[in-house]
């Protein structure tokens, strides 16, 4: 499929620091619009209905998933999360840039529909690292971060099938990083002829 807006898809094993990238560039580049996915899990402290999840119940996430109105969705962490086709077609169809902060093979799905889209995998340092990460979060019990740790084994191992791959060491040199690509992808020639298309046209570029 065709679309005029990039869109681009981070993920990472969990407590590798994606939404705190994520969060950090958007806050940043306010042509970088969220894509607000669904989830059956509960909202953790400040997660706000609409902002960061769409909570729904296993419920309502079944009546969507057979109204067929995901693009992708995938059980992660013994939770389903999902998103929705609304979540990128409208923004998409105003040329706007998305970013979608999913598990892996969501990343991969969305590739299929979307063959532009740019993949960019977060990897922690180190694994001693990224428990600690998990544990100062402190969002999850240790059952569920020894899920996490479980899971991101498998993931790291596909890393490979994405196009960037950053090293969340030092939070700054990650967050430049993940700007470089966003501000490459921009200066591609068909981003640049649309964004551009008075320089191209007044430089007499059909
Ligand atoms: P040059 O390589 O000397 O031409 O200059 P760059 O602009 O590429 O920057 C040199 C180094 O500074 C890069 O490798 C970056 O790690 C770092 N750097 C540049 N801009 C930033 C920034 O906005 N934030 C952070 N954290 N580091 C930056
Ligand atoms: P994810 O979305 O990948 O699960 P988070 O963004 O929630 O990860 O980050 C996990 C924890 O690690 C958070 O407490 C966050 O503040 C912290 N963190 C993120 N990046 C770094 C970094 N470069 N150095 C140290 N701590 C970090
Ligand atoms: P968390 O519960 O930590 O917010 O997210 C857990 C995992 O679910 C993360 O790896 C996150 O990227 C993934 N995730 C969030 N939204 C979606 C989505 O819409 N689709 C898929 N496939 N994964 C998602």
């Amino acid at each position: 499929m065709d679309y005029p807006g990039n869109i681009f898809v981070v993920a990472a094993p969990s407590g590798a620091g994606k939404s705190s990238l994520v969060k950090a560039l958007m806050e940043l580049d306010s042509a970088v619009h969220p894509s607000v996915s669904h989830t059956t899990r509960p909202p953790r402290g400040q997660e706000k209905h609409g902002r960061e999840y769409f909570f729904v119940s296993a419920n309502e996430f079944d009546a969507m998933v057979e109204g067929d109105g995901f693009v992708e969705w995938a059980h992660v962490h013994g939770q389903r999360y999902g998103t929705s086709k609304k979540a990128i077609e409208d923004r998409v169809a105003q040329g706007s840039d998305i970013v979608l902060e999913i598990d892996f093979q969501g990343a991969l799905q969305i590739r299929k529909t979307f063959a532009n889209a740019v993949l960019i995998f977060i990897l922690p340092p180190s694994w001693e690292e990224l428990r600690s990460r998990l544990e100062r979060r402190g969002e999850d019990s240790d059952e569920v971060i020894a899920l996490r740790l479980k899971n991101a084994a498998h993931e790291m191992a596909r890393a490979g099938e994405f196009d960037y791959v950053i090293i969340n060491e030092l939070f700054e040199r990650a967050l430049f990083d993940l700007k470089a690509i966003v501000h490459a992808q921009r200066l591609r020639y068909a981003a640049q002829r649309r964004l551009r298309a008075d320089t191209f046209a007044a430089l007499n570029i059909p």
